[in-house]
């Protein structure tokens, strides 16, 4: 499988959890301990926005405006490092 790693704005159950499972993050969520990476607010499948990658880990983002927006300029402000 090569990565087909890409923000996701809609994500079916399955994807998700596949996602979370290759990206180390399906137990916190299955556990109810994810947390989105602006507002801390825990993550669930209803709404969760994106997982994006920071700092070498893997964080998620949920669906509020505010961290909607934060994400973006999160995403627009650094640098990509695609190795
Ligand atoms: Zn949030």
């Amino acid at each position: 499988m090569g990565s087909q790693f890409r923000d996701l704005d809609a994500v079916h159950a399955d994807d998700l959890d596949n996602l979370l499972l290759k990206v180390g993050l399906i137990k916190q969520f299955k556990g109810g301990t994810l947390k989105c990476k602006f507002c801390h607010d825990v993550v669930t499948a209803d709404n969760i926005y994106s997982v994006i990658k920071d700092s070498g880990q893997y964080k998620v983002v949920c669906e509020k405006a505010g961290c909607v927006s934060q994400l973006m300029q999160f995403v627009a402000t650094r640098k990509p490092k695609v190795d």
